[in-house]
């Protein structure tokens, strides 16, 4: 099972999975439209990775494009990414989000059952969970109904596989809930490309401290935790990639299986504000501002399951990944 097919694998955390991949002796076939990344991120990948890959730019929506992919290069494991991701543009155009992210998935579902593919890695968030009933979530913790089209295009993906496998078990599925990934590649060469004003906190934190924003508004400081700012589980992306290595080599007993994808610890706003002041040398400006609807006030994972059954844990800490993500925006510059 060394070629696998990576969908939106130009993406952010597509693009560092595939070095993950390479790195471990995958050839990950990578077919993108690049409609959300750029050919930044495709030099920094042949810079990081050789000929260890391959680069097709399609569209996934077109299934006849699609499954002359799978028939001309043998795949047998998909990981599957390609999807909007906003989740503030889901509410302004959901039928695009609908219809991009959902015929996308469909369509690659279509083909791994035309294809006989064994194992099939979906992307899914945190986000499946909605506003928990308590802090910490098990992948067992029962689902809510997300806040955003977004958020319900990966409540409905789980939805569809668990459809799938329900009479049939047409291939082994993983699906990866996903927390907040941050950072970038140690090496500056790939990282997150975020289209137009960031709405994620990092990207907006580096912009910032790149001079790009005037200043940070936090959204929120009265919410009930110790410093009134909301909490996420931050991890680097660099341990999310790697992740999907293991997803590939978990031998499961079951054909549908579910993973938190997170570090088991929450940060809250201020805190990353401080640390990321702390590793860049800087005093990053921000203003307390209204809480922003929809957020909720605080998750992190029990990653106690992913831990024992993926054999993978989080290995690096979120100073590491905020230096990342700030040497990242300090590259690209140079590419201005
Ligand atoms: N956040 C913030 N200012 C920003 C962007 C985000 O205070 O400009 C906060 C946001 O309210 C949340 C946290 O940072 O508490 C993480 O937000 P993000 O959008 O990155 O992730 P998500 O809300 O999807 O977990």
């Amino acid at each position: 099972m060394k070629k696998v097919l990576v969908t939106g694998g130009a993406g952010y955390i597509g693009s560092h999975t595939v070095v993950a991949l390479v790195e471990r002796g995958y050839h990950p076939i990578i077919v993108d439209d690049l409609r959300n990344s750029s050919l930044i991120i495709l030099e920094g990948l042949k810079k990081l990775c050789g000929d260890g890959f391959s680069f097709l730019s399609i569209d996934i929506c077109d299934k006849n494009i699609l499954f002359s992919v799978f028939e001309d290069h043998g795949i047998q494991a998909v990981i599957h990414f390609a999807a909007y991701k906003s989740v503030g543009e889901s509410c302004v155009v959901p039928l695009r989000y609908y219809q991009n992210n959902l015929i996308g998935l469909m369509n690659v579902l279509e083909a791994c059952q035309t294809f006989n593919v064994q194992k099939f890695v979906f992307s899914s968030s945190c986000t499946v969970y909605g506003e928990p009933n308590g802090r910490q979530v098990f992948e067992n913790t029962p689902k809510h109904l997300p806040e955003s089209p977004y958020g319900f295009t990966k409540w409905m993906g789980e939805q569809i596989l668990e459809d799938l496998h329900r009479n049939t078990q047409p291939f082994n599925t993983l699906c990866l809930r996903y927390f907040n990934p941050i950072g970038a590649h140690p090496s500056g060469l790939i990282g997150e490309l975020p289209v137009g004003i960031p709405n994620n906190l990092l990207p907006y934190i580096t912009q910032t401290a790149a001079g790009i924003r005037e200043y940070l508004t936090v959204f929120g400081n009265d919410y009930p935790t110790p410093d009134g700012t909301c909490i996420r589980d931050y991890i680097h992306v660099c341990d999310v990639a790697e992740a999907h290595v293991c997803a590939l080599q978990h031998e499961g007993y079951v054909p549908l299986d579910v993973f938190n994808i997170g570090t088991g610890k929450g940060t809250s706003v201020l805190e990353m504000v401080e640390t990321f002041n702390v590793v860049s040398g800087r005093e990053l400006p921000y203003k307390l501002g209204d809480r922003r609807p929809g957020d909720i006030t605080e998750i992190f994972a029990n990653v106690e399951k992913s831990e024992a059954e993926l054999g993978w844990k989080a290995q690096r800490t979120v100073e590491e990944a905020l230096r990342d993500a700030w040497n990242w925006e300090q590259q690209l510059k140079q590419h201005d």
